[in-house]
């Protein structure tokens, strides 16, 4: 840490944030990556919107698996998760999942729903998270972080003021599925809303892989409480759209 340099530029309060658009690869990243957060901030009057961007498709290990059913058992899923978190809203990009994801199309349609909704905070997973080699997530966590720098310009994506939609800029950038934390979200009373949420998604996580992800999860967030205070948090980095461009120290503060 340099508390020095880092002091430049404040780490913004995810807990302020009164709106709030989530942004995932995949139907249950959210969960796995912020789901006891995103409970506790619905719970405290948050309001919590969640893109995804893929379709789901890619979802399964069985090679004569009916994809069109596939894609609308991971909707559905989704959505009994979204009631439990208390996530207001869902919205879907349907690209192909799988690795192919169009970088340019998709931060041009993440600028143009955070025109739209107009969030105060972009919650999404960390495009540089080291050794994460699936560019679904690489691309949709860049995308979003991108889209969050330039979307209150109004030389980026201009047809979008042309069509009424104005530039709006957000406050923060919350990423999760992140090795560079430095907010940790007390969530000893959400915790069992994640595991139930994570519970939904059973045509990806049933039997003992599911026990196991919620056990691993479970273990690492009483780890990452250690010192704080609490039982269990989830550890996320929170950064100003300022720390988004030539900020030298940004994986640090
Ligand atoms: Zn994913």
């Amino acid at each position: 840490m340099k508390p020095g340099i880092c002091g430049f530029l404040p780490i913004p309060d995810l807990l302020k944030a009164k709106s709030v658009l989530c942004i995932q690869p995949h139907s249950d990243d959210m969960e796995i990556g912020a789901g006891a957060t995103i409970a506790h901030m619905t719970g405290l009057g948050s309001s919590v919107k969640c893109l995804t961007v893929t379709d789901g498709s890619a979802g399964t290990c069985n090679l004569s698996a009916n994809i069109e059913q596939l894609k609308a058992t991971r909707r559905s899923e989704t959505e009994r998760s979204a009631e439990i978190l208390g996530v207001k809203e869902l919205l879907w990009f349907d690209y192909a999942d799988g690795g192919n994801l169009p970088y340019e199309s998709i931060r041009a349609e993440i600028t143009r729903t955070i025109r739209r909704l107009r969030p105060s905070a972009v919650l999404v997973c960390d495009p540089w998270l080291p050794y994460e080699a699936h560019s679904d997530h690489n691309r949709t966590g860049l995308a979003a972080a991108e889209a969050s720098l330039l979307a209150g310009m109004p030389k980026f994506c201009p047809a979008d003021s042309e069509e009424g939609i104005m530039p709006h800029k957000v406050d923060m950038v919350a990423f999760y599925y992140t090795a560079y934390p430095n907010t940790f979200v007390d969530v000893t009373v959400t915790w069992k809303l994640k595991l139930e949420a994570i519970d939904c998604h059973a045509s990806q996580f049933s039997g003992k892989k599911g026990e196991k992800l919620k056990q691993y999860l479970t273990a690492r967030a009483r780890e990452q409480a250690a010192g704080r205070g609490c039982d269990l948090v989830e550890a996320l980095k929170v950064l100003s759209v300022g720390h988004l461009h030539i900020f030298e120290e940004a994986w640090q503060c």
